[in-house]
């Protein structure tokens, strides 16, 4: 089977099981404080694990794009110098959402494994949970019965402890016991030597664990209690690239259809043959790199098409990082010194054409953005590697680069930390591990610190009834609390509340969250609390609030209380202008430079909207003007909102809807419309009721984020308006100090060009002036112990004409001795010149100015042959002359 009838294979295999597919979600994960990218199948279903969303069906099943190089699960170290850890793969997934439970589950599993693919029973093992005392969950008595009815026997059984056999979503959460099927994929005479069954969960590369079957039955409570939950769920995990090559017969998933195409590119392109040596060797840094390369181009290429562009911070970085791993093992092993990851996207894209077509509709864009990657990091490496040459020059005698210098390496250049430490051994060099290990643990530490924000559980107060956001048609809600925490941040406390129904808009698609007021009415006391932000999470709309009072109320009450919610109309105004704005301005962009423009980032919130989307070179100012014209022109139009909720999918996109790559959209979608002619969106914000309440749209600024994507900036309503009054104080102002000249510019110019003669004019005089006191100088030189000596107190213009002045006295002398003081803005200067040959251990003008500063209280150093020194007290300046002519 091919890898496409393989996933194929599995999707019909659970349809036929009444499951409905869904597509995956994009890799990298949007509104999830907790999570930077999809990890694992689950991830996005977690609000319907968490029971805050309903899921569109109790039985679903897809392949998920997952990234495992960041948080909890992070393989990026293993990958390329193992066959079977990827950082981006599939994973299969089926699940139950409070339907069926762990016997269907694990004899679907079986089926398909031994029926469908034909996989060998005698190589299977699987395991159950085996129990924890201190945790106080049992043994998996049910899935041991199961299994053994299944395979008719336990041989097969092993037992798994809680590290790799009990699975928690995160701290607390849903959770619960799993059980893991293993394959033994080595061959005959290997197996007879040592059983399959002494090998699973001992990082053997050919005994591997393929599917994770999770049995979701109990919640994890902040304090480490375990609640049986009611609906029990099934959610399963099966590395599709392990899969094929099981069922290929492979030894490596590398060796499968999945990964040959890019290899063999590879292969042409660096003359270089994989696999040469046997395959599996991790000690083949050739063999690696590729596997490397090959691994590697799939997540970048991924994630930038799913709208994560690499940059220095965040979930950015950890994409640079990737792609920088790879750059740098095709630069040291395969000897790519030109960008080459680049030239790889084209491969994948074709790949992947009917399974992610993302890739192929943005290739050209996801091209560039690499290549351009790649041109910097190249330089880096180049950069680097000349850096490294300067150190082993300096510590030619250590043959140590210090910690702290290894760690700078790789923080600030990004030269990667085994890089230093491989060129490092090439020149006999040892590298400070501890020391390096020292400065990361302290920015590890740093970034923790950061990062710190510790949740209490929720305090339920009343039943979660179906909470709804009510924004879309009120600014006001006369509700319920439903629940509370109380969370320790860096700078103190806050309070996260949530609501039976809001009309404050959690920050989402760009636009930022709602802030305002809630109004508690108990029945002893009223109290109101201020919102100061609006957060999503886990499905919820969350309302920060820095202090509340609800410990020193009894329960009874708060239930009782009722809560009118009020968002700052006022600011909620002037977010929704950006926010419709932003839509009119992505048309126009649209119109005015191609259709190639595609929305790569967006944030709105009550004084400006940026905007961030794909196009290769700087707009102009008169593109921009077009732009700007025709969101006016649309803005006076005032046309009104279509807004229409719940519409599906397919129907949208048949209106000609935009959809913004790395968005996830449900089934049904809302659409929002202005001119159904001029901008169909998708989207979930907050608009205006028809666009002449923007008012005004002016651009106020135009950049570039990174290679291909531009940044604008622009302002609406009243702050478009008072930006405008704000440039026009300026020109009259600018009048005023220029005497209200009848063109305003061109008085400017005129008094800029008079300054730079002006200029010219000084300086002429001052060299004049310099010539003349150089001239008076010479005629007072004093035959001294064979030394021509000029000792005087001049007047210059400044430090530089002081040493111009030394200099120039001595082209004109033999043996001179010069000592020259001045005094500049109140200061004293003092400079010595001696002739080389003069110079010795006494007679050094370093020492002397050094000593002479002191008589003006001051200090200075220099050469043995010139130096200078500056003081605080000019009425020392002549005896300091004094002094540097007395060691004559
Ligand atoms: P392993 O112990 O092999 O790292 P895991 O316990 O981390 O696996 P799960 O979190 O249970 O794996 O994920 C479910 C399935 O996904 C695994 O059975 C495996 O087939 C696959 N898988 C996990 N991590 C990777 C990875 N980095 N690359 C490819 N497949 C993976
Ligand atoms: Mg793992």
């Amino acid at each position: 089977m091919t890898s496409h009838e393989i996933r194929k294979a599995f999707l019909d295999f659970f349809v036929s099981k009444q499951h409905l597919i869904v597509p995956s979600a994009p890799m990298v994960a949007k509104n999830d404080p907790t999570l930077m990218f999809q990890n694992s199948g689950m991830a996005q279903f977690k609000d319907f694990f968490l029971g805050n969303a309903t899921p569109p069906a109790t039985r679903i099943a897809d392949t998920q794009k997952c990234l495992r190089v960041s948080g909890k699960h992070n393989d990026l170290e293993e990958v390329g110098f193992d066959t079977y850890h990827h950082t981006m793969f599939e994973m299969l997934g089926n699940w139950s959402f409070g339907d069926y439970f762990k016997t269907e589950a694990l004899h679907w599993a079986y089926e398909l494994l031994t029926e469908v693919y034909k996989l060998p029973k005698d190589r299977l093992y699987v395991s159950v949970f085996e129990g924890d005392k201190k945790d106080n969950v049992p043994f998996d008595q049910e899935a041991f019965d199961i299994w053994k009815s299944i395979l008719g026997s336990d041989e097969r059984i092993i037992y798994g402890n809680k590290k790799d056999n009990f699975w928690e979503m995160g701290d607390v959460g849903p959770c619960g016991p799993c059980s893991e099927i293993h394959i033994d994929l080595r061959p005959e005479e290997e197996i007879a030597r040592k059983p399959g069954k002494d090998l699973v969960n001992a990082d053997h590369p050919q005994v591997v664990e393929i599917w994770n079957v999770v049995f979701m039955q109990f919640e994890r409570r902040a304090d480490g209690s375990l609640d049986v939950l009611e609906d029990k769920c099934i959610d399963t995990g099966m590395g599709f690239e392990r899969l094929c090559m099981a069922i290929q017969g492979k030894q490596s998933n590398y060796d499968t259809d999945i990964f040959q195409n890019t290899i063999q590119v590879l292969e042409e392109m660096s003359g270089l043959k994989y696999g040469a040596n046997g395959t599996l060797s991790s000690d083949n840094y050739g063999d690696v790199a590729m596997r490397v390369v090959a691994d590697h181009i799939r997540a970048v290429a991924f994630a930038i098409t799913d709208g994560q562009l690499p940059s220095n911070n965040g979930a950015g970085y950890v994409i640079r990082r990737i792609l920088r791993r790879a750059i740098r093992y095709g630069y040291s092993y395969l000897n790519f010194k030109e960008p080459f990851m680049s030239k790889l996207v084209p491969v994948l894209a074709k790949q992947f054409k009917d399974v992610f077509p993302e890739l192929k509709q943005q290739e050209e864009f996801v091209t560039k953005v690499i290549e351009e990657e790649e041109k910097t990091f190249l330089r880096t490496l180049d950069m680097g590697l000349k850096r490294l040459d300067q150190i082993f020059e300096n510590e030619a005698d250590k043959k140590e680069i210090d910690g702290k210098t290894v760690f700078e390496l790789s923080d600030t250049f990004g030269f990667p930390v085994d890089l230093t430490a491989l060129i490092a051994r090439e020149k006999g060099f040892k590298v400070d591990e501890a020391g390096f290990k020292a400065e990361l643990a302290k920015q590890k530490e740093r970034s923790r610190k950061d990062a710190t924000k510790e949740a209490a559980d929720w305090f339920e107060v009343n039943e979660l009834d179906n909470p709804s956001y009510i924004g879309y048609d009120h600014q006001e809600a006369v509700t319920k609390l439903v629940q509370y925490r109380k969370v320790k941040t860096k700078k103190g406390e806050e309070f996260h509340v949530v609501l039976e129904q809001t009309p404050f808009y959690a920050e989402m698609g760009g636009q930022v969250g709602d802030t305002g007021v809630l109004e508690f009415k108990t029945p002893k006391s009223e109290f109101t609390l201020e919102v100061v932000d609006c957060q999503l999470e886990a499905g919820l709309h969350v309302h920060i609030v820095k202090k509340a009072p609800f410990e020193d109320i009894s329960i009874e009450d708060l239930r009782a209380a009722q809560v009118t919610a009020k968002i700052d109309k006022t600011r909620h105004s002037n977010i929704i202008k950006n926010h419709s704005a932003t839509h009119l301005m992505l048309a126009a962009l649209r119109e005015v430079l191609g259709d190639h423009i595609v929305q790569r980032g967006s944030y709105q919130n009550d004084e400006v909207t940026r905007f961030d989307f794909s196009h290769f070179s700087k707009v102009t100012d008169e593109e921009l003007q077009k732009v700007e014209d025709i969101v006016n022109t649309k803005i006076r139009q005032n046309i009104a909102l279509d807004e229409r909720r719940n519409v599906p999918i397919d129907e949208a996109m048949t209106l000609g809807a935009t959809a913004t790559f790395g968005e996830k959209y449900g089934d049904f979608v809302r659409v929002i419309i202005f001119d159904p002619k001029f901008s169909i969106e998708l989207c979930g914000g907050n608009h205006v009721p028809a666009t002449g309440e923007i008012g005004l749209f002016k651009f106020t600024s135009e950049g570039s984020v990174s290679a291909g994507v531009r940044r604008v900036e622009a302002v609406t309503g009243i702050k478009a308006l008072e930006r405008l009054r704000e440039q026009e104080a300026i020109i009259n102002e600018l009048k005023a100090v220029m005497k209200s000249p009848q063109d305003l510019v061109a008085s400017i110019k005129a008094l800029q060009e008079e300054k730079t003669a002006l200029q010219k004019k000084v300086e002429a005089l001052e060299n004049e002036k310099l010539q003349n006191v150089k001239l008076d100088l010479l005629k007072t030189v004093v035959e001294k112990d064979g030394a021509q000596l000029i000792s005087a107190k001049v007047e210059v213009a400044n430090a530089d004409a002081l040493k111009q002045l030394t200099y120039d006295l001595k082209a004109k002398l033999e043996k001179p001795y010069v000592v020259l003081g001045t005094e500049l803005n109140g200061k004293p200067l003092l400079a010595v010149m001696i002739d080389d040959s003069l110079v010795s251990d006494t007679l050094h003008a370093g020492k002397i100015v050094k000593e002479a500063a002191k008589e003006m209280r001051g200090g200075g150093g220099g050469q043995p042959h010139f130096a200078t020194a500056g003081g605080s007290d000019v009425n020392g300046l002549q005896k300091a002359i004094e002094k540097a002519v007395s060691f004559l």
